[in-house]
C-alpha cells in the first residue's frame, strides 16, 4: 500500500505526547515513545523515510543519542546499511571528534568515532525531534569531519516555530511532521 507523506505525517501526529515542563519549566517535550512502541505504524513510518530518499541513497545511517539510535537502527535493517552512532561527550571507547552546541534546553557536546565513516561513505542522518537544530548541525560537523557524505537529514518531528531549518541551511531537513 502507497504511504502518502500526509499519512506519514499522521501516523506521527496520533503518536506523539505532549509533556508539560519536561525536563525543565517552560518546555514542552515531545515523546514519541507511543510511536516507537506501535509496531505497524513505526514500520510504515520507517518506510516512508526510506522511501523519500531512496533506498540506494546512503550506505550507512547515523543515529543521533538517543531516540536517533532506535530510528537509525530500524532504517539500517530495513535497508540493509550500516550504524554509526553519534554519542553525547564520554561515552565513545575510542578516538572521536567533538562538537559543542546549545540547545532548547541547555548545553551539549556529541561526539563521533574519527574512523566511524569510509571517505565519502553516504550518510543518512536521523532523529526524533528538530527544535533549535544545534543537535543537527552539530552532527552533520561531525559527520563531515569524520569524512562521512551527508545523503540527506530526516526527523520525525520538527518543531517549526523554533526555527531549526535556518540553523541546518543550506542543508536539506526532511520532516515527517512539522508542527
Ligand atoms: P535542538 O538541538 O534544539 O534541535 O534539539 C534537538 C535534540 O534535543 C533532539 O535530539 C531531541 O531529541 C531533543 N529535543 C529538543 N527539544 C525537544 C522537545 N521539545 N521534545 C523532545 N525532544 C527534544
Amino acid at each position: 500500500m502507497h504511504v502518502t507523506d500526509q499519512d506519514m505525517a499522521a501516523l506521527v501526529a496520533g503518536r506523539v505526547l505532549d509533556v508539560p515542563d519536561f525536563p525543565q519549566p517552560g518546555i514542552v517535550f515531545k515523546d514519541l515513545m507511543p510511536l516507537f512502541a506501535d509496531g505497524p505504524a513505526f514500520r510504515q513510518v520507517v518506510d516512508g523515510i526510506v522511501a523519500h530518499h531512496g533506498p540506494d541513497s546512503f550506505d550507512v545511517v547515523a543515529g543521533i543519542e538517543a531516540r536517533g539510535f532506535v530510528v537509525a537502527a530500524a532504517i539500517a535493517y530495513a535497508t540493509g546499511a550500516g550504524v554509526v552512532p553519534i554519542r553525547k561527550a564520554g561515552k565513545l571507547p575510542r578516538a572521536a571528534y567533538s562538537a559543542s552546541y546549545s540547545l532548547e534546553y541547555g548545553e551539549a557536546t556529541l561526539e563521533v568515532h574519527q574512523d566511524a565513516f569510509m571517505t565519502g561513505q553516504r550518510v543518512l542522518l536521523v532523529d526524533d525531534v528538530l527544535a533549535t537544530g544545534g543537535t543537527a548541525g552539530a552532527a552533520l560537523d561531525l559527520i563531515v569531519q569524520a569524512n562521512g557524505s551527508v545523503a540527506g537529514f530526516s526527523v520525525l518531528l520538527e518543531l517549526g516555530f523554533l526555527e531549526g531549518r535556518k540553523r541546518v541551511a543550506p542543508r536539506e531537513v526532511h520532516a515527517v511532521l512539522t508542527v
